[in-house]
């Protein structure tokens, strides 16, 4: 059964006409990969389940001329940019992905099948929370990993770290840039150093042992943390290191090898943004879990060149075995 296509070819049409350039996930990595590789007149599909990382939160911050923008403006704004090149969007989900002679193939939830020679993934991360009741709903809120993010809106407030493993330190020390109200909740998950015990002292920031029950709200806000001995302690706003994983397990497939360390997991590649596997790159969060909005763009663009440059080599490595077997005239 051919599959469904943009313009409504079958998948032996598509391929016929088929898209240089396949990018997985459309947000800001890539979508800025789109718009450089669509300047540089290459076809390309984007195929996008809509819903960038930073979706609960109300502003993305930190990203010139578009300082406190709603994340969904933004890459509404992004495909936008995208209508004067041959970029084409699709709203969908990948679920899996492998090799072909031709490239690689490409199949989303709906059943569509789309085929490439060469792939970008950018479909970024999963912020991996605490198991506390009440913690998950102030994500993007309230609640923040990120100073450089949101630090600005919760300055001066009362501020919890709660504690995710032996990160929390160094957050409640960050953190103590924006407020001096600063509470690190060590939910056994970490045991300071007489060194850091002493740092945070010198700071002024308070130190709760014992595990973190719940986290209460009042009228839509955090109001606090209860610990499971029943205290409980008055918060404004509270930080946490979550786990962050590359959303890429749909892509076992390919066969991308991935990194594990304290922090979560990302694809491998190099500072081109190439993967292992030969034709397969990747952009973003999804390699690089500390990249910002900017950040993600300026590496979707980056793999985006890197991309142009691999085609134009191929393209020319052909041109030249073309031209040994059957010379051309030059008449320039
Ligand atoms: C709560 C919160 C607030 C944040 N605030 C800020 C901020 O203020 N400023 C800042 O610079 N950074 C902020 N960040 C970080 C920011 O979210 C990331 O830097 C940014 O989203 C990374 O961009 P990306 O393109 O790599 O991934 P994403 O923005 O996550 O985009 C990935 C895209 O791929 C799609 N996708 C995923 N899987 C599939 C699939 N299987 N098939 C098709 N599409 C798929 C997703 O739907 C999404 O549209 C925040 C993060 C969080 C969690």
């Amino acid at each position: 059964m051919p599959g469904r296509t943009l313009e409504g070819h079958s998948i032996r049409q598509k391929a016929d006409i088929m898209t240089e350039v396949l990018i997985i996930g459309g947000g800001a990595a890539g979508l800025s990969a789109a718009l450089l590789l669509g300047r540089s007149r290459r076809s390309v599909l984007v195929i996008d389940a809509g819903a960038p990382r930073n979706a609960p939160a109300a502003g993305a911050h930190g990203f010139l001329t578009r300082d406190g923008v709603a994340p969904l403006e933004l890459t509404r704004l992004g495909r936008a940019d995208l209508a004067p090149y041959d970029v084409r969007i699709v709203d969908g989900t990948v679920t899996g992905a492998e090799r072909t002679d031709r490239g690689f193939r490409v199949s989303l939830a709906d059943g569509s099948v789309f085929e490439a020679p060469r792939i970008l993934v950018t479909t970024g991360l999963v912020d991996e929370l605490p198991d506390i009741p009440g913690l998950g709903e102030r994500w993007g809120k309230d609640l923040a990993h990120c100073p450089y993010c949101h630090g600005w809106e919760i300055q001066d407030q009362a501020i919890g770290v709660i504690g995710n493993g032996s990160f929390a330190v160094h957050q409640a020390l960050l953190f103590r840039q924006w407020s001096a109200n600063i509470t690190l909740f060590l939910n056994d998950s970490m045991q300071p150093t007489r060194d850091e015990h002493l740092q945070l002292a010198a700071r002024g920031i308070g130190v709760v042992t014992g595990a973190v029950a719940r986290v209460h709200s009042t009228d839509g806000s955090v109001s606090g943390v209860e610990l499971a001995d029943g205290s409980e302690h008055g918060v404004q706003a509270l930080t946490v290191q979550p786990r962050m994983v590359a959303r890429s397990r749909f892509l076992t497939g390919l066969g991308l090898v991935t990194s594990v360390t304290a922090f979560g997991e990302t694809i491998d590649s190099d500072e081109t943004g190439l993967t292992a596997i030969p034709g397969v790159w990747a952009a973003g969060n999804v390699t690089d879990m500390k990249a910002t909005v900017l950040a993600a763009a300026q590496g979707g663009a980056n793999a985006a060149v890197m991309i142009n440059m691999d085609m134009m080599a191929a393209e020319l490595a052909d041109a030249v075995a073309a031209h040994t077997a059957y010379p051309r005239h030059h008449t320039a």
